[in-house]
């Protein structure tokens, strides 16, 4: 008699609907989690051998139809149970295959490829006869007796790496091969900070919940009270256990001076993980995470996914950031997860803001999250003054944007040798550019949107689908020359006016697309830091988190862009984002101002911001969420339906509308247009599913979708659960 052959469930890195049986080699042992070689029709796949639900048994299948697994790969870190546990939640509640949660944990393909050996230089022989002045910086640079990277000692010595291969040469250096990861040399107890009476009462207050164990805690305090520091003592307390600590980072830019206060704080860099950092140092840090090696991770939303065997503390700093939730492929909100990640890990989170998410302060509240307040900011550090420059009383000067208040406000700080920051959210140069003669407007060929001039990139570009076109001599609909015209400011304009206006003054401007490396936008910054400039002027880059000594004076140029747009959740971002970057001002020594320019200084918005009053601006938020159904109180989820032509698309929306299944506490409403009716050119269609809090949505909406007309042809629809807009 035959015996039943040996199978397991493999899971592939695709967007399949559930896990494949393959065949153990004979002799073999495989584990849940372990990396394996599978075939797929002619593929192999690097994919991971899953479980078997308890109590079901292995399917039927005929040994001839089994394939076997190719290759075990024994040399990569398995997955811990954990990420098994937690890819299946997050496929299960995102209403995603189970296959592309799988991909976002295999995210660095280089730790699936044997580690390639690295080679490390250090000072060990005679100085080289023929000194020179970039041979005696590089010998400055090591004199402190460690093996360099070859580039970052050139980086430190600022030199080409062939000096250093001239050193070597010489037996000045030696090159030696280095371990994969150095483990830090952790000192945990040395820098730190003497907490104020506030801070100490928070900290004793938070560590009673980071512990050890599940809990949520919500650190709420205003800019500059001293959060981070706050946190660092459940960091060093979660180290002090030996076991791993992740914080997540809403934006790149901010992780450059949160790695140096961590090394300041704890000896050692964490490690980083976004999308800056090369394919094999991600390689090395999957790995390092895996064996336990690297304690402390510092990183994007997607280093919620790595494979942590011993997480202890997950810290989600600004924990209300849009920046959280992910849109494309497996849509999920990073803070959300963050708290799932920690339940299933029996592991303490850290939710830290100054202007905490509705849904947070909701959650805190009921009494699911500690609420921990800190009122006043640090030292003697006051709050930024703020205040409104009403536009309809202070107009600009022709085709310009700054009040005449705002600029006399700015000569005086910068008098005072203070520096000034101007925010406006929009890149490029202007947001719309037509023709004086016939009205004509460059729209993208693409999407539903204008074409947004770059002037510094002497450019037109579409920011949907990022198509673009040299800025033309004349017009291409009446030939017209010289005819066209920038309307509206973006952040380049506005850095050509302040120039007009402070041409002496050390200006520098940032935004996303004018910033080419993480470590030039981190020299920026350090400039700034270190007072080399004296006005800043930015995107949403400057925006968050950045401690800045010398900013004196924030200057909002248009606080009414962000209330323009018309969902729900526009006065919360709104607000958000101004008490950020106002907040950016007088975090030192210096008393801090923000003039924020509006055409409508009684919006509820403008005015909370102006009072310091953000508990009654919350409240009021609150109680309309409530009132409406929404979220945190209701849950939504967002199907949209994208396809190359607009009846195709709106067609096939109405037909999954109408196969929605009848259920008491589950509205669907739509198909309407989307906010951006069409990207990349395809139409966009949008059903929104509103349910109570009570009611099973994912199971009505598999249910629902299950039994739908399948989409044919180009039709695409996916699903996003908590969507951010509503
Ligand atoms: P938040 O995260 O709340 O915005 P930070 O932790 O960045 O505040 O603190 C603001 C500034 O005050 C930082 O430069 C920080 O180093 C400093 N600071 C806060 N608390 C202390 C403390 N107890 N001792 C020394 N410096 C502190
Ligand atoms: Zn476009």
């Amino acid at each position: 008699m035959e015996t039943a052959p040996v199978t397991v469930p493999v899971l592939l890195p695709l967007a399949l609907p559930a896990p494949y049986d393959y065949l153990v080699p004979d002799g073999a042992r495989v584990e849940p989690g372990q990396f394996v070689v599978v075939p797929l029709g002619p593929v192999h796949y690097i994919a991971a051998v899953w479980r078997r639900p308890e109590g079901e048994e292995p399917p039927k299948i005929a040994r001839k139809k089994l394939r076997e697994i190719v290759e075990i790969l024994d040399d990569v870190p398995k997955l811990p149970t954990v990420s098994l546990d937690f890819a299946d939640w997050v496929s299960n509640y995102t209403l995603t295959s189970p296959g592309m949660v799988l991909r976002m944990m295999m995210s660095a393909r280089s730790a699936f490829e044997p580690p390639a050996p690295r080679y490390g230089v250090r000072l060990s022989g005679p100085p080289p006869e023929r000194m020179t002045p970039a041979r005696a910086r590089v010998l400055e640079a090591a004199k402190n007796g460690l093996s360099w990277v070859k580039s970052s000692l050139a980086e430190a010595a600022g030199v080409s790496p062939s000096v250093i291969d001239g050193l070597v040469d010489a037996g000045t250096l030696v090159a030696e091969p280095l371990p994969d990861w150095h483990a830090m040399p952790l000192d945990l107890a040395r820098k730190r900070a003497t907490l104020n009476p506030e801070q100490t009462e928070a900290a004793t207050e938070l560590l009673k919940h980071t512990g050890g164990g599940f809990a949520v805690s919500l650190l709420d305090g205003v800019t500059g009270s001293g959060k981070t520091e706050v946190y660092f003592e459940a960091i060093a307390q979660c180290l002090e256990r030996g076991q791993q600590a992740l914080v997540l980072l809403p934006e790149i830019a901010l992780t450059g001076q949160f790695l140096a206060r961590c090394e300041e704080r704890f000896g050692a860099r964490p490690a980083e993980w976004h999308s800056g950092v090369s394919p094999s140092m991600r390689g090395r840090v999957w790995r390092a995470v895996a064996e336990n090696k690297a304690k402390l991770v510092a990183g994007a939303r997607s280093a919620l996914f790595l494979p942590f065997p011993d997480l202890g503390l997950i810290v989600v700093d600004e924990e209300h950031d849009q920046a959280y939730k992910q849109e494309d492929r497996v849509a999920y909100q990073a803070r959300d997860m963050a708290v799932v990640r920690g339940h299933l890990g029996h592991c303490p989170v850290v939710l830290s803001s100054a202007t905490p998410s509705i849904e947070s302060l909701v959650n805190a509240d009921q009494g699911r999250y500690r609420h921990i307040r800190l009122g006043t900011r640090y030292k003697a550090a006051s709050l930024p003054a703020i205040q409104t420059v009403d536009m309809r009383k202070n107009p600009p000067e022709r085709r310009h944007w700054l009040s005449p208040v705002l600029i006399e406000e700015m000569a005086a700080t910068l008098e005072r040798g203070e520096q000034v920051l101007l925010f406006l959210n929009r890149r490029g140069y202007a947001p719309v550019t037509l023709c004086r003669k016939c009205g004509f407007r460059f729209e993208c060929p693409n999407c539903s949107a204008w074409l947004v001039e770059h002037r510094f990139r002497h450019r037109l570009e579409c920011h949907h689908c990022g198509k673009f076109m040299p800025i033309p001599h004349e017009c291409p609909s009446c030939g017209a020359e010289e005819s066209l015209v920038a309307c509206g400011p973006g952040v380049e304009r506005i850095a050509e006016e302040v120039a007009e206006h402070f041409p002496e003054a050390r200006r520098v401007l940032l935004s996303s697309d004018l910033t080419p490396s993480i470590s030039e936008l981190r020299e920026t910054l350090r400039e700034i830091e270190e007072r080399e400039v004296d006005i800043i002027i930015g995107t949403q880059l400057v925006a968050k988190g950045h401690h800045f000594p010398g900013l004196a004076l924030v200057g909002v140029v248009d606080a009414d862009l962000g209330l323009a747009q018309g969902d729900p959740r526009a006065a919360e971002r709104t607000f958000q984002l101004l008490s950020q970057v106002t907040g950016r001002a007088g975090r030192d020594a210096i008393k801090g101002r923000g003039l924020i320019q509006t055409y409508m200084p009684e919006h509820p918005v403008i005015a909370a911001l102006v009072a310091g009053d953000r508990d009654t601006f919350l409240d009021r938020e609150i109680a309309a969420r409530r009132d409406a159904g929404l979220p945190p109180f209701g849950r939504l989820a967002a199907i949209l339906v994208t396809a190359g032509s607009r009846e195709a698309a709106e067609a096939y929306a109405r037909e999954v509308a109408r196969a929605a299944p009848e259920a008491e506490k589950i509205q669907v409403l739509g198909p309407a247009e989307a906010p951006l009716s069409v990207i990349r050119g395809r139409y966009r269609f949008r059903l929104l599913v509103k349910a109570t809090r009570e009611a099973d949505l994912q199971t009505y909406l598999r249910v629902w979708l299950a039994q739908a007309p399948k989409a044919k042809g180009d039709i695409r629809l996916t699903v996003d659960i908590d969507p951010y807009s509503f």
